[in-house]
């Protein structure tokens, strides 16, 4: 593949002790953060308070020190977003947490707690998403409670690492990576210090057909040398994507040449959607992949030196998803390591749908060009118009269909 290496790998073996993180502590944050209570957790919104002052209060009963701005753990900032086509202008919010190891090097471990609120603000997929909460347990509550907990497991293990240990939960990731991009702008600890970055985004959803992908797996030779052996250890099966831009907050620390690895258990048939309830997160599976994140920040630790920075070919970067003027309205399956797009669940009545396209098809070619996998095919939407109208084939059952498809 030119862009991308993806390797996946199954692996039996034992099964290592998943009680550090507890299931029903896992549980207990995310049944809050995605409850109605928190009214889907939109940016500058009150429900995004209330989170943030939820996360906050459990870096202080851990005894983690505040490191938002002015003695705070509250890092604001300003956002300006269109809800009905008005600009608003609002503030939102980072929670900072520090265990000051007194070390020179700090590794900043990450996750993004807002999400798309009550449909106003984002990009929701749910039909008529107006004035629906949109609890978000796996987006990214899941990162959160992970955030939490590793947060608890580094305060409360008696071990002093020679690292600093820097929790950030960012806001404003739906509205465009918004929260991570200001602490990389005005960090509360110089970025110079910052040896690497672990971000956690969407790992509510493992499961045994499915790979954890690791994303930012080129941007340090570290990812490469230990984690490996971590995933044979928690049996976790994972494809790698070697990029260091992508669709969460590992990017704005890459773009200041630090080393990023990011984790997400896949996209679903809930994503983005009203349906992303906690009630269908694997919390036993979760607590696997933050075991993982533990002992990879352990071994970070202990390295002799700082994991190198290196910078990943780019090739999709023009291709995000704000740059299309069209899509086909369907999820990807992004741990889907053959040839073509995989598709994961196809939404009613756009494109791909009104062309007969299902969940479990494979495109193969779009527009009279192939698809090797998704960077082709966001390559190939990047050319294309609304009203356009494209030859599409997929394999569905082995079989190869074709279809006309109309953005
Ligand atoms: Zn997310």
């Amino acid at each position: 593949m030119k862009y991308l290496i993806l390797i996946s790998i199954l692996i039996g073996g034992k099964v290592s002790n998943a009680q550090q993180f507890p299931v029903a502590d896992l549980r207990k944050h995310i049944e809050y953060l995605a409850s109605d209570e928190l009214e889907g957790r939109g940016t500058a919104s009150l429900g995004e308070i209330r989170a943030a002052n939820y996360i906050a209060n459990e870096f202080v009963e851990l005894g983690i020190k505040p490191a938002g701005d002015q003695g705070t753990f509250f890092q604001p900032f300003q956002v300006t977003f269109a809800v009905e086509g008005v600009p608003h202008t609002q503030t939102a919010r980072n929670v900072v947490g520090y265990l000051d190891n007194g070390g020179a090097k700090t590794i900043v471990i990450g996750a993004h707690y807002d999400h798309l609120g009550k449909g106003y603000q984002g990009s929701s997929l749910s039909p008529d998403s107006r004035n629906k909460i949109h609890n978000g347990a796996d987006d990214n509550a899941s990162g959160a409670a992970g955030l939490i907990e590793l947060a608890r497991y580094f305060a409360k293990n008696s071990i002093r690492e020679k690292h600093n240990l820097l929790f950030i939960a960012f806001s404003g990731e739906e509205l465009g990576l918004l929260g991570s991009k200001y602490f990389t702008e005005k960090p509360t600890v110089p970025l110079s210090s910052v040896s690497s970055m672990i971000n956690m985004d969407m790992i509510g959803r493992l499961s045994n057909e499915k790979s954890l992908i690791v994303s930012g797996w080129g941007t340090s030779a570290a990812w490469g040398r230990l984690i490996p052996g971590l995933a044979q250890e928690y049996r976790l099966k994972y494809t790698v994507d070697s990029s260091g831009v992508g669709a969460s907050d590992h990017t704005s620390f890459y773009l200041k040449n630090i080393p990023v690895v990011q984790f997400f258990t896949g996209g679903h048939a809930d994503y983005h959607k009203v349906s992303d309830d906690p009630d269908k997160i694997n919390y036993e599976g979760e607590a696997r992949i933050l075991s993982l994140i533990a002992k990879l920040v352990e071994q970070l630790d202990k390295e002799a030196a700082e994991p190198e920075f290196v910078t990943t070919s780019n090739p999709h970067a023009n291709a995000t998803a704000s740059s299309f003027k069209v899509t086909m309205g369907v999820m990807p399956d992004y741990s889907y390591t053959g040839k073509g797009l995989r598709i994961d669940d196809v939404s009613k009545a756009r494109p791909a749908e009104q062309a007969g396209i299902q969940a479990g098809d494979v495109i193969t070619r779009l527009a009279g060009k192939e698809i090797s996998d998704i960077y082709d095919y966001m390559e190939i939407l990047g050319h294309h118009e609304k009203g356009d109208q494209v030859d599409a084939e997929f394999l569905r059952a082995g079989k190869l269909h074709k279809v006309k498809v109309t953005f």
